[in-house]
């Protein structure tokens, strides 16, 4: 629409990927993400109301250029709304695509409904097809419900059913190649995430990460590996390759040792209403007090461009002066 506001930065970047975290809490314990005991949850009153999460959604497709809406967490599918507010997304004016980034657990019983409600697509994270690596890794047996989430996904039409895995070295490292052999067999899209440092427990250390350029190694032993059409990644993270020559495919996404800061058209807003420009932001723009407190569709909107605008070149992960979020991944929505 002509004369629309963007969400643009300094840099020329222009965010149209909303990422929404919808809970701060999870059913899983991921090492990666939080500690065993779990994490002091936000209050409820702290949370955004369903109503206040599709007034900013609305805010942000209408009039900000957002044209994808992802629900995340912590875990999406505790949200007892969620059927409901993917429905309202799906009603907006231009129609977002909608997703879910999800740990497939419920799924097999909330695919159909969120398929039903329009949701497009889902991203199920599966680290390991191995129960007993399963419990050490998220502190939690349920492989099984994950795989039927997974399944149930497939079977309702959520398609592609794209799958995320981190490995972890000494841990899940070995399964990169079963992973990806399983999710070929089932028509799933695969894709391996670098362990970027957003643990609560801030026990990231780079020489655990299994690379990009690692994972790559492994699959090649065993499968025909060639660069998908690059013309294709766009502002998409994942660099995609190939499988046996096509058409299945896998993505490996770099984030620490490959960014793509450059090309990211991502923000984020928290479960709590802050907008966070970048999945590392160590400032955020608090939409909930200004809603709460009266302000006008056009005074958020107005909050929420001053925050892309000062969005930062880069993650800085690499950079000697690189602080860890003090807000842990599962509290910013991945
Ligand atoms: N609970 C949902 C799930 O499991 O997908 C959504 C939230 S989870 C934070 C989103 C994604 O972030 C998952 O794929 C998870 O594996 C990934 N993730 C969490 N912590 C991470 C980390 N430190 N490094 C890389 N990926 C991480």
């Amino acid at each position: 629409m002509e004369g629309t506001p963007v969400l643009q930065d300094s840099f020329g970047r222009v965010a149209t990927d909303l990422r929404v975290s919808l809970t701060d809490r999870c059913n899983l314990r991921c090492s990666y993400c939080m500690p065993p005991e779990g994490l002091d949850w936000l209050p409820k009153p702290e949370l955004l109301t369903a109503e206040e999460i599709v007034r900013l959604v609305t805010i942000g497709v209408e009039r900000l250029g957002i044209t994808e809406v992802r629900y995340t967490g912590g875990e999406p599918l505790l949200r007892r709304e969620l059927v409901d507010i993917v429905a309202r997304t799906v009603a907006l004016t231009p129609t977002p695509q909608v997703s879910l980034t999800t740990n497939g657990i419920g799924l097999s019983r909330l695919a159909v409904p969120l398929a039903e409600a329009g949701l497009h697509r889902v991203n199920v994270s599966l680290d390991t097809l191995d129960r007993e690596t399963f419990k050490k890794l998220a502190h939690r047996d349920r492989l099984a419900d994950v795989l039927e989430g997974l399944a149930a996904a497939e079977a309702a039409g959520l398609r592609p059913v794209k799958v995320n895995a981190v490995l972890m070295r000494g841990i899940n490292d070995h399964e990169a190649v079963p992973l990806l052999r399983y999710c070929l067999d089932r028509g799933y899209e695969l894709r391996f995430i670098e362990q970027m440092p957003l643990d609560a427990q801030h026990g990231w250390r780079r020489e655990n990460m299994i690379t990009a350029d690692e994972i790559l190694v492994m699959l090649k032993e065993s499968f025909d590996l060639t660069d998908a059409d690059p013309q294709e990644r766009g502002s998409a993270p994942a660099e995609l390759f190939l499988v046996d020559g096509g058409p299945a495919r896998v993505g490996v996404i770099g984030s620490v040792t490959r960014p793509f800061c450059g090309a990211c058209d991502r923000v984020r807003l928290t479960a709590d209403g802050q907008i966070r420009n970048c999945l590392f932001a160590t400032d955020e723009s608090d939409l909930r007090a200004a809603m709460r407190s009266g302000a006008s569709d056009d005074e958020l909107a107005e909050r929420w461009l001053a925050a892309v605008r000062v969005k930062k070149a880069g993650h800085g992960i690499d950079d000697p002066t690189f602080l860890q979020p003090s807000r842990p991944m599962s509290a910013i929505g991945g």
